[in-house]
């Protein structure tokens, strides 16, 4: 059993996706070619933003964003404890300080009022200036942009949201990438929306915004001349190839593997849900479960239970085992645990399930067995 299928999916799109490839290679347009531009219109009309700039993965796409408003040294730029690394590390790089928030136990995602907490702290010290606040809509699940956005109203502060683990999800309609000033999304292949390699987008509504990230994905380039470079930037472009392989799966993934992999979930929270905490979606929320995260008892039952399906064959992960504060390499920033009780406790008591479109009620069937056994 797999974690993902990725094979299944390509076996149900092959045709298209092999042609999408070939097409590529017989046109040499190797670098933004045309199936670039055309995902690039797609994707900003679906999450409804007015511009998507195709990168060259998740991470560089929260880079960019962060280059456009100038964030640097002295910054504080506010996101989640318990999340990949480059939602943090993004700022780092920058120079800028990443302000870790603790999350709500129920959904993952940055606790508003930890946010809320996290931002008087920093005006209280006094040493640096918030900034941006980067909410990860972590598993597929919209953070609470509801009360995420008044908040950063109030402090004057700009709303990055990490969308590589939310394409595809929404709030009452409202989709995942066109919440807060710009979006990022990733197509790593585990993603929602995922290619063949690494990719990944940065999505905006303003012009101004939209050309700066052209120019920055492009060594800093002018709009018209390549060799005309106006300030620094990064060479971090979308390959054609993956454009190509995006485009078919866009449209299977909009058709159908979003009903897909609820209707997964809905398999497993209806066998789990008495013995496990299954996981949470707000009402008017949707989830595009990039991860179906189950929470067991403590660490002790948790390991168990991975060790007992591991015999059994069948994949799980734990996502994630540590939380950004305990990371190595943000250890100077003397984080302590009990300023993290929730990531904590999350770290100790996560278990991620396979999940993926093309999942059978069969698959469901004998993972739960297993761990209900
Ligand atoms: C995967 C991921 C990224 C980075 O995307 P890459 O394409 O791997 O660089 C950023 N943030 C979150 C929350 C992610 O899950």
């Amino acid at each position: 059993m797999q974690f993902r299928d990725l094979g299944a999916q390509y076996q149900a799109l092959k045709p298209e996706i092999d042609a999408g490839i070939q097409a590529v290679i017989d046109s040499t347009a190797f670098i933004l070619g045309k199936p670039v531009t055309e995902l690039e219109t797609k994707l900003a009309e679906y999450v409804g933003r007015k511009h998507c700039v195709a990168c060259a993965n998740g991470t560089d796409a929260l880079q960019l964003a962060l280059m456009v408003w100038g964030i640097g040294p002295g910054d504080a730029v506010f996101t989640s404890d318990f999340t990949y690394f480059a939602s943090a590390g993004t700022s780092s790089i920058l120079g800028a300080t990443p302000v870790l928030v603790d999350i709500d136990l129920n959904t993952f995602n940055m606790s508003p009022d930890d946010l809320e907490r996290q931002i008087e702290r920093v005006l209280k010290e006094g040493k640096l200036t918030p900034k941006v606040i980067v909410p990860v809509d972590l598993f597929g699940q919209p953070a609470d942009y509801d009360r995420i956005l008044p908040i950063a109203e109030k402090y004057g502060l700009k709303v990055l949201e990490d969308g590589a683990q939310g394409f595809g999800g929404n709030i009452r309609g409202k989709l995942a990438c066109s919440f807060g000033d710009m979006s990022t999304t990733s197509f790593f292949p585990a993603k929602p929306l995922g290619c063949y390699g690494d990719g990944g987008a940065v999505f905006t509504d303003d012009d101004e915004e939209n050309a700066r990230l052209r120019s920055l994905r492009a060594q800093g380039k002018s709009p018209a001349d390549k060799y005309d470079n106006r300030e620094i930037g990064m060479n971090s472009r979308l390959d054609t190839i993956q454009a190509a392989i995006l485009l078919p799966k866009f449209k299977a993934f909009t058709a159908h593997e979003i009903d897909d992999v609820n209707r997964a979930a809905g398999w497993y929270t209806q066998r789990l849900k008495d013995r496990f905490v299954t996981p949470t979606v707000l009402p008017g929320f949707l989830s595009s479960w990039a991860q179906y995260t189950i929470l067991l008892e403590n660490r002790e039952t948790r390991d168990a239970m991975q060790a007992k399906l591991k015999a059994a064959g069948i994949p799980s992960m734990i996502y994630y085992p540590r939380g950004l504060h305990q990371q190595e390499a943000y250890k100077w920033m003397n984080l302590d645990d009990a300023m993290y009780p929730n990531t904590v406790e999350a770290t100790n008591r996560v278990l991620s399930l396979p999940m993926h479109p093309y999942m059978k009620e069969e698959d469901v069937e004998r993972i739960c067995g297993e761990l209900l056994r």
